[in-house]
């Protein structure tokens, strides 16, 4: 098996914010069928809001389709479809509460990212209790983000301690859909030892960004060994250092 060092990957991931949306999802769905640069591009699904009266049933058909095209992951917006952080609450509880709801239905995520990027001591034990591997990290400051807001910032992929004992397996994501454009075209190309290159399903609304998205990923695949998020998590990370969750995460350990 080739060690993860070795070799210089790339992954794509898509968030799906909006997969009841018949226009989003039909892109979405020929996307993930087309395989740009040979990637099978992951579908992190934000699930059904039913506070936000959205449809479950339709909503498992598009998953389960989604599952068969590639590594199928969960996205949580706290708040509502439309604010990812949360606003109140155990965030922990919800990751917990929609992984068990997916799971009673049939479906075995295997990633998780947790929407605005958040990510806290909650939310990462529950991940790791769901048996996920954890995208939430990036490599880069998301532009919207206040000084100070909770955030996991990590280059290459890394495996974090938690207090309660457990481990959590970090894939960060790496480039944003113009940082992949311009990398993928720049001489040098990405140096990051893993690149994993994220966009949103309503990216694809807009045609200009679709076209850079798909030139990003086919030029990208030239480059470098495309695979899938579920085989990246698969590769051995026996290598890998272990990091404090905590320390990573920046926080101070909480003051019992
Ligand atoms: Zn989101």
């Amino acid at each position: 098996m080739p060690h993860i060092s070795a070799t210089r990957y790339a992954v794509a991931s898509c968030h799906v914010e909006r997969p009841l949306d018949d226009r989003v999802w039909a892109r979405f769905a020929r996307l993930q069928a087309a395989r740009p640069g040979g990637f099978r591009i992951a579908a992190l699904m934000r699930p059904p809001d039913p506070a936000a009266g959205e449809d479950e049933l339709r909503w498992l058909e598009r998953a389960r389709s989604a599952a068969t095209r590639g590594p199928l992951g969960h996205h949580t917006h706290w708040t509502s479809p439309t604010h990812a952080r949360p606003t109140g609450g155990d965030p922990g509880e919800r990751v917990r509460g929609e992984g068990e709801w997916l799971r009673d239905r049939g479906l075995r995520p295997t990633l998780f990212c947790g929407g605005g990027w958040y990510l806290d001591e909650s939310v990462a034990r529950a991940v790791a209790s769901l048996g996920y591997a954890d995208c939430t990290a990036t490599s880069f400051r998301p532009p919207y983000l206040e000084a100070g807001a909770p955030r996991l910032a990590l280059g290459a992929p890394g495996r974090l301690a938690l207090a309660d004992g457990g481990e959590l397996l970090e894939l960060p994501t790496t480039h944003s859909l113009g940082m992949a454009a311009r990398a993928a075209l720049s001489i040098r190309g990405p140096t990051e030892p893993v690149v994993h290159v994220y966009f949103h399903d309503t990216d694809l609304l807009d045609r200009r960004r679709a076209a850079a998205l798909r030139l990003a990923l086919t030029v990208l695949g030239r480059r470098r060994t495309a695979i899938d998020l579920d085989k990246l998590a698969a590769l051995p990370h026996r290598d890998v250092p272990i990091q404090d969750f905590v320390v990573a995460l920046g926080q101070e350990p909480p003051v019992e």
